[in-house]
């Protein structure tokens, strides 16, 4: 079971999911969830943004596939539907995203992963969907989707797996997690654990410590973590 804030392998993201993550975008994985993988590196493919203190993602569309036909993929609109007919990614989140909006569905549920560097992934937590729009972006049509950190789990969530948010956390900003990591040298800043990682609030959020300060931010291994929770509640 993870937490937001967790570091995992690539494996191991992909082992929580149940499935083998290909892709960025995959819309309604095993139990009614979709994932998302992001990154905000500086030389990231897609341009994705956080908002209102890490409670809010905009995230980008995906491009189509590089072909004989679209050698650059960046040249050319963000597709609604595959070559064969059927939705893109795009489309599947856009109309989940369109009819959450009409009232129509609840918001889907999605997981968050984020890349901080080659096979070392942050799980950011659960997100619902709530809009979706095309803009133009440097002559071409992309893609955005607006989504919102919850801060319950429903219920259909909570049934497959159990996950405790303790304290109300926010998404910490992807250049606030580099700087974190490399001041901490991708170690527990008590133990030197380079194994079950987390960043960790050294002032909870909702004891009114900030996500966006590498300051209030720190790595800890699980059983320090959860030493330290024991000591807060
Ligand atoms: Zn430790």
């Amino acid at each position: 079971m993870i937490k937001p804030g967790d570091v995992i392998s690539y494996l191991e993201m992909c082992t929580e999911e149940g499935v083998n993550l290909q892709r960025g975008m995959n819309y309604n994985l095993l139990g009614n969830i979709s994932v998302i993988l992001m990154s905000l590196r500086p030389n990231a493919p897609y341009s994705d943004k956080i908002e209102e203190e890490g409670r809010i993602l905009i995230y980008e569309g995906h491009d189509i596939n590089k072909t004989q036909d679209t050698p650059i993929p960046k040249l050319v609109d963000q597709q609604m539907k595959n070559p064969s007919g059927t939705l893109s990614q795009n489309g599947l989140f856009y109309k989940a995203a369109q009819n959450y909006q009409k009232g129509k569905r609840a918001a889907a549920a999605v997981r968050v992963y984020e890349k901080l560097y080659r096979g070392i992934w942050v799980y950011n937590g659960i997100f619902k969907l709530i809009d979706a729009w095309q803009e133009k972006a440097d002559d071409r049509k992309v893609f955005r989707f607006k989504l919102e950190l919850i801060e319950e789990i429903p219920d259909r969530i909570r049934n497959r797996q159990p996950e405790p948010i303790l304290e109300h956390n926010r998404m910490i900003p992807p250049s606030v997690k580099l700087e974190v990591w490399k001041r901490d040298k991708g170690k527990c800043v008590l133990c030197g654990s380079t194994y079950n990682l987390h960043f960790d609030h050294i002032i909870p959020f909702s004891k009114g410590g900030s996500s966006l300060v590498a300051e209030n931010i720190q790595l800890l291994c699980a059983r320090h973590n959860i030493s330290k929770r024991d000591k807060i509640e």
